[in-house]
């Protein structure tokens, strides 16, 4: 086991860190950062000055000019730049573009790379990946997929209704995983240009949370024709590619909170060493130093957890047990860091003179997306119980 971390991946974390310092976090109350995320404009100003700092697209694949790191510089590098909720928007690695720039630089063809990758590495387009349906669609259980694409002589038909997708007000493409079959796993990913008038846009959804470019939105999909050079792999192989865009995507989801993780500790320990109580600073009672030391007891099991995961990644590995698993021990560790940093901060925490308010309810839902907890530890349980059956058979 080598932890070192490669002094080139050092020097860009110290990089995008400066950057965020100096160039991010002074936006972070501009106007334009409104309920349904921060506006287009206000990420082409921020992607500017990234491009100036030359940290726009680190994460770019190398066939489109892009560095092509690895997951575990990733790790580094995106936990720095999420220590400001628009570090991520500005460098252009947050999600759903970032998972949607990496499946397609898996499994798009030469034709779909050339149309869509550069611009969307780049930051020139944004992307909606979607697949979450409201009841009875798929969910928790994607299985459950009702929209459904029919073939046609000029290619397929696509209707049916998503919901909580993200970026989709706004993107300039969407990946759309509908049914091409009755079979369980008959499902295929489409590639669509946006704004589209099939692509019906109902409504953005009010939620908790407001880092997301575009909010989360309701989409009515009817009868949208797309060419047969818009599948994107191979008919019928969509769930398989979901697991391959989702293992690295919630892995980088872990990644981008942790830095927000350490900004809101960060925040509640400066407030710990100065506010006075009962005749010493704050930090001076054990009640606040044991959460503080909690805090970085919980932030360093969920890096490691990440480190090992990107590990297993970097070796070739799909990473699906290890990413479900980095999930719940990061999302969770995460969730207790911010609540702790806030409770540290009394009623300053409640208020939006801090950040980390405002990381407290963003961070909320990433229990939820991308698999909630009780669904990676019931998928987990099942793997332990059937694994034993095995072995007694
Ligand atoms: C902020 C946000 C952004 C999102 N962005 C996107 C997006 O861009 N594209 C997209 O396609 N989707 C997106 N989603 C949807 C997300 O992936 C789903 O919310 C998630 O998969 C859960 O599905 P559901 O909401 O239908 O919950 P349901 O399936 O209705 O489940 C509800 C609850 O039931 C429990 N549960 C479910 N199954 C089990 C089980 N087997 N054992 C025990 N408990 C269980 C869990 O507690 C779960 O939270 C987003 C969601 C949020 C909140």
């Amino acid at each position: 086991m080598d932890f070192a971390i490669p002094a080139d991946v050092v020097a860009l974390a110290d990089e995008v860190r400066t950057f965020v310092a100096r160039d991010v976090i002074r936006f972070e109350n501009d106007a334009r950062w409104g309920a349904h995320g921060p506006s287009d404009e206000l990420r082409r100003e921020l992607n500017a000055l990234a491009a100036k700092a030359g940290l726009l697209g680190i994460n770019a694949p190398r066939e489109v000019g892009g560095r092509g790191i690895d997951h575990r510089a990733q790790a580094v590098l995106f936990e720095a730049a999420g220590y400001s909720m628009l570090g991520p928007v500005a460098l252009h690695i947050q999600a759903p573009d970032e998972g949607n720039i990496n499946l397609l630089s898996k499994i798009g063809t030469v034709e779909q790379k050339a149309r869509y990758l550069k611009p969307m590495a780049m930051g020139d387009m944004r992307s909606c990946f979607a697949m979450t349906e409201p009841a009875p669609g798929a969910g928790s259980d994607p299985g459950q997929l009702k929209t459904r694409a029919r073939p046609n002589g000029n290619g397929w038909v696509i209707s049916g209704r998503k919901w909580l997708i993200t970026g989709a007000e706004g993107a300039g493409v969407g990946i759309i995983m509908a049914r091409t079959g009755d079979g369980p796993g008959d499902a295929t990913m489409f590639l669509v240009p946006l704004p589209h008038p099939a692509f019906k846009l109902t409504r953005v959804l009010d939620t908790l949370d407001c880092s997301f470019m575009g909010g989360h939105a309701v989409i009515d999909i009817e009868d949208l024709q797309v060419s047969g050079e818009d599948v994107l792999g191979e008919v019928g192989k969509g769930f398989q590619y979901a697991q391959v865009r989702l293992a690295p995507a919630r892995l980088t989801h872990c990644m981008r909170w942790l830095g927000s993780a350490q900004r809101a500790h960060d925040i509640a320990v400066a407030y710990a060493c100065e506010r006075l109580a009962f005749g010493k600073p704050l930090g001076g009672h054990e009640g606040v130093s044991f959460m503080l030391a909690d805090n970085e007891l919980d932030m360093h099991a969920a890096r490691l957890a990440i480190w090992q995961c990107a590990w297993v990644l970097d070796q070739g590995g799909k990473g699906q047990k290890e990413s479900s698993m980095t999930k719940v021990i990061a999302s969770e560790a995460i969730g207790r860091v911010v609540d702790r940093s806030l409770q540290v901060l009394g009623g300053l925490g409640l208020t939006r003179d801090t950040m980390v308010e405002r990381i407290y309810r963003d961070v909320r839902a990433f229990r939820v997306y991308d698999g909630p907890s009780e669904v990676h530890r019931w998928s987990l349980g099942k793997r332990i119980v059937d694994g034993n059956k095995l072995r007694k058979a």
